[in-house]
């Protein structure tokens, strides 16, 4: 069976809810830390009591500005809340206050490799509460669920992308950057499996050639990259499925099953007339100055792809570049690195070598190694000045990485520095030449490749140590005797 991908193009638009990391909720002051014990994060605001007031919390505002002028947003100068009416047993409003035709971010677009791929919008929104499915027999039944509120109030700013996105790497690609962005301005710790970033994934397919676009079904429930492409992949083939047997693909939300790979309905998809929205009465518009924005722009981080740039023009490549990158921890770490002045390219090749496999074998981020930043410089010092050879290095900064000794302490301790001297060397050489007549007739007799075997021979009894440049010389000399 062909895969219709010669046949149809998929068209996909993804709504991403970064939870931002404030110390308090959007609208009430108890905290919103995850793992809490169940409904102790809950104030009167929370629980939806009556005659309750939210009052907004500023840095949701301040870091929903920062996240639209890192995607190129606009943000206007006045923007609202309205009022989402929904009923849910773990929301006991009855409603959640989001933001519907005047948000905070309007506009922008990110860049992923091939494109730029458009920003409708960002408008900041409570999350719920969470639904415990029990498994144990209830009164009623044969199960029953609990509620917990902590999460209720949680601050939310949902990211609506143009439906720009073409295949499911493209998808993945989208998320990934905008999940490093939004990592490296600080606003979302963008942890997938945790939910501090979810991902819903609207997708539709049309015939290659057709401009109007087709019926989408959105996705929920993608809680890993992996499953973000399977996903998409698996509802592309479903809705071709069904206009190959001349059905209709219809509106709806479904949910992913990451155990059989699969996608189900779960509800019709609501109209935005369904969920009655209006201006929510308890909040002032909120009206954001010039200066206000201007401000945090210049507190704005570097970005993914200024660091990206940086790097390229301190010597990396755009691969290495883009390794250290999108890993935030390795990157601010080769930033304190570079304040030591040293080698940038030199010091990737460790970091995207031999460190970057013992961490990803110790599962370990490079904080959480011995490796310290002013001991690594250290390391990479005795290198560059040619105390200790590239091998000798490392194989050090992997024993580094596991014990924290001191480099040049562990370089004298184990009388690891290059030999440098002459008198140390030539006696070596000869001795190589003595044990070893066939070989010096068959290089005098014109077999120049063999004299890469006496290097060989002499490292190896130097154990590696031999200053080459030094030991060329010698080696030379004495072979044209
Ligand atoms: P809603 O709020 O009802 O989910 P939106 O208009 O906000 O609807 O769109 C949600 C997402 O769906 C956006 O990311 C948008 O790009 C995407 N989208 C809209 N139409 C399509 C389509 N035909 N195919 C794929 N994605 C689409
Ligand atoms: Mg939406």
């Amino acid at each position: 069976m062909s895969n219709y991908k010669d046949k149809y193009e998929m068209v996909i638009g993804l709504e991403v809810h970064a939870q931002l990391k404030t110390n308090t909720k959007i609208f009430a002051r108890e905290g919103c830390e995850f793992g809490k014990s169940p409904n102790t994060e809950t104030s009167t605001v929370t629980l939806g009591m009556p005659g309750v007031l939210p009052v907004l919390n500023k840095e949701c505002v301040n870091m929903a500005i920062l996240t639209g002028l890192a995607l190129n947003s606009t943000i206007p100068n006045r923007c609202k809340f309205d009022r989402k009416q929904y009923f849910y047993p773990d929301l006991p409003k009855g409603y959640q206050i989001s933001q519907y035709d005047e948000p905070i971010c309007q506009g922008g677009w990110i860049q992923i490799s091939n494109k730029k791929i458009g920003i409708t919008r960002a408008h900041l929104e409570e999350d719920a509460g969470k639904l415990v499915h029990a498994g144990a027999a209830g009164l009623y039944g044969s199960s029953y669920s609990l509620v917990d509120l902590n999460r209720a109030g949680t601050p939310l700013l949902e990211i609506v992308s143009e439906p720009d996105m073409r295949s499911s790497e493209e998808a993945r690609e989208y998320v990934e950057t905008l999940r490093n962005i939004l990592r490296y301005i600080g606003v979302c710790d963008g942890n997938l499996e945790e939910g501090s970033m979810r991902a819903d994934c609207n997708i539709s397919i049309r015939p290659i050639g057709q401009k109007e676009f087709g019926t989408r079904a959105e996705i929920k429930n993608v809680n890993s990259f992996r499953s973000l492409v399977r996903a998409i992949e698996y509802e592309f083939i479903r809705q071709a499925e069904i206009l190959e047997d001349g059905g209709k693909v219809i509106q709806e939300t479904r949910l992913w099953d990451d155990t059989s790979g699969t996608t189900s309905s779960m509800r019709g998809k609501e109209d935005a007339h369904d969920y009655r929205y209006f201006p929510e009465p308890d909040l002032m518009p909120l009206e954001i100055s010039r200066e206000w924005i201007e401000e945090i722009k210049s507190k704005m981080p570097e970005l993914p792809n200024e660091k990206m740039e940086r790097y390229q023009k301190a010597g990396l490549s755009e691969y290495d570049a883009s390794v250290i990158v999108n890993q935030m921890e390795l990157a601010l770490y080769f930033d304190k690195l570079l304040e030591k002045n040293v080698d940038a390219k030199t010091a990737s090749n460790f970091l995207t070598g031999e460190i970057a496999a013992y961490l990803k074998e110790e599962k370990i981020s490079i904080e959480d190694s011995k490796l310290t930043v002013d001991n690594f410089a250290q390391l990479l010092d005795l290198l560059k000045k040619g105390t200790i050879s590239n091998n000798i290095a490392k194989s050090l900064v992997v024993e580094i990485l596991k014990t924290g000794e001191d480099a040049k302490t562990l370089v004298d301790k184990k009388g690891l520095s290059v030999i440098s001297d002459e008198s140390s060397i030539l006696p070596i050489v000869q001795k190589i030449i003595k044990d070893n007549p066939e070989q010096v007739a068959a290089y005098k007799g014109g077999k120049d490749k063999l004299f890469g075997f006496f290097v060989g021979q002499i490292m190896k009894e130097t154990k590696g140590r031999a200053n080459p440049q030094l030991l060329n010389k010698l080696l030379k000399d004495e072979l044209d005797k």
